[in-house]
């Protein structure tokens, strides 16, 4: 189920040239996240503390990881990175916990997905910096704290809403990343092409940014998948024209849809007359799972306003109908 405009990782975004940006300066966009992001790491510069806890949250390929990683470095600190999935035992946690070293940034990608139990010893070290350990078996069984650096914890989830609470109030701040803007889009991809040496034209790198979803993960990989097609079928420029056919031959439309969005778009009018139609019933009639619908597909339907969240289920929009060149017949 290979598709290019996926948020999620793939091969094709091994990049022989780190495209992460390091410094906040170099990360375009996300301008309030930004803003508040950098009076917290001056405060705690400046009081020579860790920083607070900080909860990033958004659809994959938003710069969840290139943010967190930035946050150490502005803090001059070191990036311990983990997954939620990764870490199976509370033991794994406490291994990870206590080879940290004062101010050391921990993150944590897919954080909704750890284990309860992993998550309890979670508790006591985002809040008191200790981990509370048993030893022994049975009635010898005691409990011992231990002491660990202070740091600062990065979460990153596709979903706020799926973290237990007690976890989320423990994080001092928390960022919602938003799909990017076509002009902010412009800049990353003019970046990631001076770094790659790929000659683009501005007009190329806009066809490139509106087809993109909002996405930079998305945006750095069209712009792989352009440049090849240029070097094949013109003199190795990206152009708008060169961007525009070399994207329709993807099969990625106008508005950054590829066949799996317009397929949802079209089995939720053609077998549910538009909707309203739930989120597990519509995953079941396309064959995707509900999770990928969910974290993916829905919120950039959503953003463009080709479908609507209605207490009864999915429907489709009349701007979603006008897309696919049909017309909605109330
Ligand atoms: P996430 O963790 O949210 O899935 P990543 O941090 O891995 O996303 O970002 C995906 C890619 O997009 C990165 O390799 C990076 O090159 C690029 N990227 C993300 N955000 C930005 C940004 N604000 N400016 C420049 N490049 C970015």
């Amino acid at each position: 189920n290979e598709r290019i405009v996926s948020g999620g990782e793939m091969d094709i975004d091994n990049w022989q040239y780190s495209l992460r940006p390091k410094k906040l300066q170099e990360y375009i966009g996300q301008d309030k996240v930004k803003d508040n992001l950098s009076i917290f790491i001056q405060a705690a510069l400046n009081r020579n503390e860790a920083l607070d806890h900080v909860l990033l949250y958004g659809p994959p390929g938003l710069g969840k990881t290139t943010l967190a990683n930035i946050i150490a470095n502005e803090m001059g600190v070191n990036f311990r990175v983990t997954s939620g999935p990764a870490i199976e035992r509370s033991g794994d946690l406490a291994a990870l916990l206590t080879n940290l070293t004062e101010k050391d940034v921990l993150f944590i990608d897919e954080i909704h997905r750890l284990s309860h139990s992993v998550e309890e010893v979670l508790y006591s070290a985002m809040e008191d910096f200790a981990l509370d350990i048993i030893i022994g078996k049975g009635p010898s069984a005691r409990s011992i704290r231990l002491d660990i650096a202070p740091f600062t914890l990065i979460g990153a989830t596709t979903k706020a809403g799926a973290l237990a609470s007690p976890l989320r109030d423990r994080f001092g701040v928390i960022s919602r990343l938003e799909y990017y803007t076509p002009e902010s889009l412009v800049f990353i991809i003019k970046r990631s092409a001076e770094i790659l040496n790929i000659p683009i034209e501005d007009r190329g790198a806009l066809e490139i940014a509106r087809r993109s979803r909002g996405t930079p993960r998305v945006a750095n990989r069209l712009l792989k998948r352009v440049r090849d097609f240029a070097q094949i079928k013109g003199d190795g420029i990206i152009t708008d024209e060169i961007a525009d056919t070399a994207l329709a031959m993807l099969e990625i439309d106008k508005m950054g849809l590829d066949h799996i969005d317009r397929n949802i778009l079209l089995t939720m009018i053609n077998k549910f007359g538009g909707g309203p139609v739930g989120l597990e019933t519509l995953a079941a009639a396309v064959s995707e799972e509900t999770d990928t619908i969910g974290d993916v597909y829905e919120p950039y339907l959503l953003q463009l306003g080709f479908i609507n969240r209605t207490p009864r289920g999915r429907v489709v929009t009349k701007l979603g109908y006008e897309h696919l060149g049909l017309t909605k017949t109330e």
